[in-house]
């Protein structure tokens, strides 16, 4: 259509947001899209909710109010190991949606590569077509979704700009091991290119694993973009919050970019998610153990509906194979949210090529208990139902 960029035609909609419509629509459970529902924190309320009263309703600074930033700094000081200084190393941007596209904006020339692993959430793919982009993409194998270094070497050339890694990755839940970042941080200094770290899930990591930051690696610190956030980890996916922490010439771009973009994150929840950042340690490991029971109870039901399923090292999802069910990812996610009541996403939405997401679905357990409780009992009848779906001509 004439009216229409290139651009905008190259990509459709969200599938995982419009599973989500989908499942309202049947009053489904939206095990699809990963946002709680169980409350936010009272003590981030309570902030949020002063600082509207105290009038800080205008806008902030554009890259994000003084004491936020600081409060990023510190944080990714003694959590991630990696010092950067609140004024000219930390932008704060509306959700890690806006800092990936800002950032990609602020590195990207026409020509550019940039290298992601598949399977990938789903955003990477219009963020290249947006950026202008052209992507390469490597395979993270099941069961454990690890990569093969010299399948990531093969990807990169003189015109890679970038790596993107995220860890804990969406929707495989694998946790990148340390040896594995050493090699990505090779290959990163070896073609001279730049890392572009999504963490957004780094406190959501099950039978102990650790969260390694690639910028606190050896060599890195100096091309590495980190994103973080505050969505998943405090329950507040609707605040859009969130931060890319980058050296000053970088920084600078990715601000020039927001604040065109966006002009800045919301000033009263800026306010709110500096006091989220002072949490103790015990609300992490509390958020971690709450998901890890959620994550069993979950991969329990499946097992017992009859999936085959990927037990995640981090994050909160699940990948379920449904090659033994004689449908592909699209038809039964379709039939799942009409026929059973809950809406998971189609695997071919994490991939480039659709087909090798054909035999995956995601489910997300970001759930309350009760919640994930009835999803497990209407998973049940998934066998019978399948019986009689298969007997009708
Ligand atoms: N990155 C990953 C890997 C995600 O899974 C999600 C949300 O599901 C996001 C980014 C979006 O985060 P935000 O709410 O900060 O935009």
């Amino acid at each position: 259509m004439r009216n229409i960029s290139r651009k905008a035609e190259r990509f459709t909609e969200s599938v995982i947001r419009g599973m989500t419509r989908l499942c309202e629509r049947h009053g489904g459970i939206n095990l699809a899209q990963g946002f709680p529902d169980f409350p936010a924190p009272t003590e981030l309320k309570d902030a949020a909710k002063r600082a509207i009263d105290a009038d800080h309703n205008q806008y902030a600074i554009t890259w994000g109010t003084r004491e936020f930033r600081q409060a990023i700094a510190a944080k990714m000081e003694t959590y991630n190991d990696v010092s950067c200084d609140p004024e000219t190393e930390v932008t704060v941007t509306c959700g890690s949606t806006e800092a990936m596209i800002a950032t990609l904006l602020a590195v990207v020339n026409p020509g550019d590569e940039i290298v992601i692993f598949e399977p990938f959430y789903e955003n990477y793919g219009p963020d290249a077509i947006i950026s202008g982009a052209s992507a390469a993409y490597v395979p993270l194998r099941p069961p454990h979704f690890t990569f093969d270094p010299d399948a990531l070497r093969a990807a990169c050339n003189t015109h890679t700009k970038a790596i993107i890694i995220n860890t804990p990755h969406n929707p495989s839940g694998h946790v990148f091991t340390r040896a594995e970042l050493e090699s990505i941080a090779a290959v990163c200094q070896e073609f001279d290119c730049l890392a572009i770290t999504d963490e957004i899930y780094e406190h959501i990591l099950y039978d102990g694993r650790a969260h390694v930051s690639p910028a606190s690696l050896p060599g890195m610190r100096e091309r590495t973009i980190t994103i973080g956030g505050l969505s998943k980890t405090y329950s507040v996916t609707g605040w859009r919050l969130a931060y890319a922490v980058a050296p000053p010439p970088l920084t600078n771009a990715i601000r020039k970019m927001h604040d065109f973009l966006t002009v800045g994150a919301p000033h009263p929840l800026q306010i709110a998610g500096a006091r989220a950042l002072e949490m103790p340690p015990s609300y992490y490991g509390r958020l971690a153990s709450e998901y890890a029971e959620r994550r069993d109870l979950l991969a329990t039901g499946l097992n017992a509906a009859g999936f085959r399923i990927f037990v995640p090292e981090g994050a909160y999802y699940i990948l379920a194979d449904i090659g033994q069910f004689g449908m592909g990812d699209v038809e039964f996610c379709d039939w799942l949210v009409r026929q059973v009541g809950v809406a998971a996403v189609p695997g071919s939405s994490f991939y480039r090529h659709p087909e090798l997401g054909r035999d995956l679905i995601r489910f997300t357990f970001c759930k309350r208990e009760e919640t994930l409780r009835e999803a497990v009992r209407r998973l049940a009848r998934i066998p019978e139902l399948l019986r009689s779906h298969r007997s009708i001509p």
